[in-house]
């Protein structure tokens, strides 16, 4: 289960949704989608828009699982840097994921727009050098990244100290990225797909499924089913129990959202900023005008250990917060642990399963699964409507 403690900054932000119809008759539809967080959100609202029958199911309140904890940077950067990343799946691959999670930032930009309530902003990221070594290998970094397209600065510890005053030795200042609220982008996308025709319950467990002549049907803890030709499964990092878990390694991770500033110093831009240590701080700004601080990952044991160390957890974030930002005062306001998912190449499980007929899985793993997401949308769609995509062996199950 994904679970958070503290008061997650979301929440306490926008309050909790009233609840929705629980699934109490059978259905049938083009497309049953499990899981309705930011990742379910977006497959409904790419398959409505292209004319699918959608249900949509969460087995509590949308957005409450790991989207309610979601620092939401919208970010380009796997986890695994580029250079790294050609060394392990090779070159012209990782470029074309790099260069699909940049689009997929891009069109999320897009699909944004015309939403109200997102507190999206478009913002530059900045990438930190933690160690001498590190400058060196994020400057060839840098070199690589632009040779494939990607609008990258190398920017030498002066500078970034003139720009910003953040102690680094140097850092790669590049975009496309930007900065949401995750809970309300879930939100509004639900509600779109809902007026082009998705039906939506929550409450409603999917606990197992029958394999049926051109489909398959969902079987659900309230006693009905749903017929489907195909049942896309955007659960997060928890799999259905009838599904095998497969091998992914879970972290906890821990943040906190500052008090509301009046400014913010010489950050003024208030671009994303991360850095490659491992693991790594993160920040960025809010459209209310406060810092969110996240990192301080350890491996996942169970929830209760997970939460124990909130408070230990939250006096390293506010230390390493004073250390990035020394000449502004800052107070903490909501803190909340939580937990993610990582792959091996940072990649995510997206698309068919041969032991699965009749699943796709959109399985946004790694520390910008929300980029993912979107990616998951495309590539989901694209197969619903027989399509394939260019990209789609990046994010095989089997790899
Ligand atoms: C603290 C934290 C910070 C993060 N920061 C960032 C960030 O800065 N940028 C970024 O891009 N990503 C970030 N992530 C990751 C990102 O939040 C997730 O990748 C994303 O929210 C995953 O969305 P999802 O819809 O796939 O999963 P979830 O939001 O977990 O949704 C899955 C849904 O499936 C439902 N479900 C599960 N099983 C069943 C079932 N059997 N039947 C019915 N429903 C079921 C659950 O109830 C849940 O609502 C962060 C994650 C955490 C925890």
């Amino acid at each position: 289960m994904n679970l958070h403690s503290g008061t997650p900054f979301w929440l306490a932000n926008n309050g909790i949704a009233p609840a929705r119809p629980t699934l109490a008759a059978p259905e049938q539809c083009d497309v049953v989608i499990c899981g309705a967080g930011v990742t379910g959100a977006l497959v409904a609202d790419a398959l409505t828009a292209a004319g699918r029958d959608v249900v949509i199911i969460d087995r509590r309140e949308s957005g409450l699982g790991s989207t309610a904890a979601s620092t939401a940077l919208l970010q380009y950067e796997i986890d695994v840097e580029l250079i790294a990343l050609g060394e392990m799946i090779g070159k012209e691959q990782a470029a074309r994921a790099y260069r699909a999670s940049a689009r997929a930032v891009t069109q999320l930009a897009q699909l944004v727009a015309p939403l109200e309530g997102c507190d999206f902003q478009p913002r530059h990221s900045l990438y930190l050098a933690s160690t001498r070594r590190d400058a060196k290998r994020l400057r060839a970094e840098s070199d690589a990244r632009s040779a494939i397209g990607i609008e990258t600065e190398w920017w030498p510890r002066e500078r970034v100290k003139a720009r910003y005053g953040f102690p680094s030795y140097g850092a790669i200042r590049s975009q496309p990225a930007g900065e949401i609220d995750a809970l309300a982008l879930t939100r509004a996308l639900l509600a779109r797909a809902i007026a082009n025709g998705a039906r939506w319950y929550e409450q409603t467990n999917a606990r197992g499924y029958e394999e049926r002549a051109g489909g398959v049907r969902l079987l659900t803890d309230n006693g009905v089913h749903i017929d489907a030709r195909r049942a896309v499964c955007a659960t997060g990092y928890d799999l259905p129990k009838f599904l095998a878990q497969d091998s992914v390694t879970l972290h906890s991770t821990y943040a906190l959202a500052t008090e509301r500033l009046t400014h913010f110093g010489a950050w003024d831009d208030r671009c994303l900023v991360w850095e490659s240590a491992r693991p790594y701080t993160y920040m960025r700004t809010t459209d209310d005008r406060r810092v969110i601080v996240g990192g301080e990952d350890v491996p996942f044991r169970d929830a209760a250990w997970r939460d124990r160390l909130l408070p230990t957890k939250t006096r390293k974030l506010e230390e390493r917060l004073a250390r990035l930002l020394p000449s502004i005062a800052t107070e903490t306001a909501f803190e909340w642990a939580g937990t993610f998912a990582e792959t091996k190449d940072g990649l995510p499980f997206i698309g068919r399963d041969a032991r699965y007929p009749g699943f796709l899985f959109a399985l946004g793993y790694g520390g910008n699964g929300i980029t993912f997401s979107a990616i998951a949308a495309e590539l989901l769609t694209a197969e619903c409507l027989g399509e394939g995509s260019p990209d789609a062996d990046l994010y095989r199950m089997d790899r």
